[in-house]
């Protein structure tokens, strides 16, 4: 996919609230404004990369794009599962994510315990793949600092692509 590594910002908004409480892994959803600025080379399925809450810390994180079809949905999504224990929720706040990788396609699973042993199997192969050099020198893009700047307004916290 030439449109990797894909960056990607905005806020975080409230999905169906499915995540944490059915698979106890929760994913931060992006508005439907960011959704739709995804080129269209970048296929739905699972990436891996790297993802910053506001002007936190750097985490892994694995997304799922697509039209989640275990639950049959009906709209496309983008849904952020940063791989951190956070005290809170965080809501409303700036999510920066990199999508540096792909792991697989979207697929449906027969039970609940399948899904989440894929999730867990994607979050293993993300961990692994993100200590590449190549993948570790996207943590340090300056994207991810640009965040921290006060002057940003609010026509530049939404920002997709390079
Ligand atoms: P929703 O359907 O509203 O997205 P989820 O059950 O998927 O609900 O939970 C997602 C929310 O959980 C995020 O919006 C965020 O505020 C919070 N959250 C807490 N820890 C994490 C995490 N490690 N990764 C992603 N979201 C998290
Ligand atoms: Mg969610």
């Amino acid at each position: 996919m030439k449109s990797l590594p894909y960056f990607s910002r905005g806020e975080v908004v409230r999905g169906f609230g499915r995540g944490s409480k059915e698979l106890g892994i929760p994913t931060a959803n992006f508005p439907d404004s960011v959704v739709e600025h995804l080129p269209g080379d970048i296929s739905t399925g699972i990436y891996y990369g790297w993802a910053c809450v506001g002007s936190g810390d750097i985490h892994k994180m694995v997304m799922s794009i697509g039209w989640n079809p275990y639950y049959k949905n009906t709209k496309k999504s983008m849904e952020t599962h940063v791989i951190h224990t956070f005290k809170e929720d965080f809501y409303g706040q700036i999510l920066s994510v990199v999508m540096v990788g792909y792991i697989r396609p979207e697929r449906s699973y027969d039970s609940l315990d399948a899904l989440i042993a894929a999730i867990n199997h994607d979050i293993e192969e993300a961990k692994r793949n993100l200590e590449l050099p190549e993948h570790l020198k996207l943590k340090e893009d300056n994207f991810f600092r640009a965040t921290t700047s006060t002057s940003m307004t609010t026509s530049n916290k939404i920002m997709n692509g390079h």
